[in-house]
């Protein structure tokens, strides 16, 4: 997976941003910090899979509960 460094979206494709066209893209990797869009939640990868990324997040409180997502749900925190 990759994620664009102008809308920080995360997508497929290694050329071409699938949300905003942009052509700058770079490989999401495990640890990477990400959020989940809609939400403050913030999280780490912990795996990719398919469709699937799974993350260690933390809420506001400091707990810690691994979640899986979409691709789609998330975006990079650069
Ligand atoms: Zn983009």
């Amino acid at each position: 997976m990759f994620y664009c460094l102008s809308c920080k979206r995360v997508g497929k494709n290694a050329e071409v941003c699938e949300y905003c066209s942009a052509e700058n893209l770079k490989e999401l990797k495990v640890d990477s910090p990400v959020n989940v869009i809609g939400t403050k939640l913030k999280g780490r990868v912990l795996k990719l899979s398919g469709d699937k990324v799974r993350l260690l997040i933390r809420d506001d409180a400091n707990n810690r509960f691994i979640k899986e997502y979409s691709y789609r749900d998330i975006k990079k925190v650069l």
